[in-house]
C-alpha cells in the first residue's frame, strides 16, 4: 500500500523510563478516537528537555518492544535511540517525512502537560508544517473547554487559535498543520511514580504490562 493511502500515523514520544500502561492507553485511545491507522512509540535517546533518565536507552528502548508486542496497531521507532544528536522532535519529523512521504497524514500525540511547554521545544513552530498536534487531556487538568485553549501561554495559543478543531476527520483532510484535543481515561500513573515503587520496593504490578514489569527484575533496574 503507498503510504499516501495508509491513514494517519500517530507518533508518542516520550522518555518511558519506563513504559506504564499511561503511555499505552495514550496510545490505544488516540488511535481509536483520531481514527489513526497505527501508532508508532518513539523512545528518545537524550531526551533535551529533562536530566539523564534512570535507565539506558537501549533499556527503554527493549521495554517499549515488549510492552507492544502482540499488538499490530502498534509499532516501535528505534530513531531517536540511535541518533547521535539530542531527541529534538522536529528533526525526527523531518526523517519521517524522508521515510514516509509529504502526503501521509503524521499525527503527534502529546499529553495536555506536554503541549503546554511547546514553545521551550527546539524550532518548536516549525512543527505544524511536519505534523498535525493531538492533545490529551491527562489527569490534574481539567477537561477541553475550562482549561484549553483559554489558559495556554499566549505565544501558543496565538499560534495554534486558527489550527484548533475538535473534528478528527481534519486530520485526514491534510498531512499536518491542525491541533484536535481528545478526551482520554484518567489514569495517574508516571514513570516516576514507577521508579519511585521500586526504589522503596514496593509493588509496581498492574502498573505496566507483565513483560516490562519482568524486564526491569531482571535487569535489576530502578533499585
Ligand atoms: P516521568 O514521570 O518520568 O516524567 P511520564 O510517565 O510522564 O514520565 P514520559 O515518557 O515523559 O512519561 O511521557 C511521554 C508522553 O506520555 C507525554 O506526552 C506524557 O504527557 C504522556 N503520558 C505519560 N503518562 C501519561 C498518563 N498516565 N496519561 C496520559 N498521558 C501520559
Amino acid at each position: 500500500m503507498a503510504a499516501e493511502h495508509a491513514g494517519p500515523l500517530g507518533l508518542l514520544g516520550g522518555t518511558f523510563d519506563p513504559i506504564h500502561f499511561g503511555h499505552l492507553r495514550l496510545a490505544e485511545e488516540a488511535r481509536e478516537a483520531l481514527g489513526l491507522a497505527r501508532v508508532r512509540l518513539l523512545p528518545a535517546g537524550q531526551p533535551p528537555h529533562r536530566g539523564a533518565p534512570r535507565s539506558t536507552a537501549q533499556h527503554r528502548l527493549a521495554m517499549a518492544q515488549l510492552a507492544v508486542a502482540g499488538n499490530p496497531a502498534l509499532e516501535v521507532d528505534d530513531g531517536e535511540v540511535r541518533a547521535r544528536h539530542k531527541s529534538y522532535t522536529v528533526l525526527t519529523l523531518e526523517r519521517l517525512r524522508a521515510e514516509l512521504g509529504t502526503q501521509r497524514p503524521l499525527v503527534l500525540i502529546l499529553g495536555a502537560d506536554a503541549f503546554e511547554g511547546l514553545p521551550s521545544w527546539h524550532r518548536w513552530r516549525e512543527l505544524f508544517g511536519l505534523a498535525h498536534i493531538a492533545v490529551a487531556n491527562r489527569p490534574g487538568y481539567t477537561a477541553h473547554g475550562q482549561r484549553w485553549p483559554a489558559t495556554l501561554p499566549a505565544e501558543l495559543d496565538a499560534a495554534c487559535r486558527d489550527r484548533h478543531s475538535a473534528d478528527p476527520a481534519v486530520l485526514r483532510a491534510a498531512p499536518a498543520g491542525r491541533v484536535v484535543p481528545f478526551d482520554m481515561t484518567p489514569l495517574a500513573i508516571s514513570a516516576s511514580l514507577i521508579r519511585d515503587l521500586v526504589r522503596s520496593g514496593r509493588s509496581v504490578r498492574y502498573l505496566l504490562p507483565d513483560s516490562v514489569l519482568d524486564y526491569i527484575g531482571l535487569h535489576g533496574l530502578y533499585r
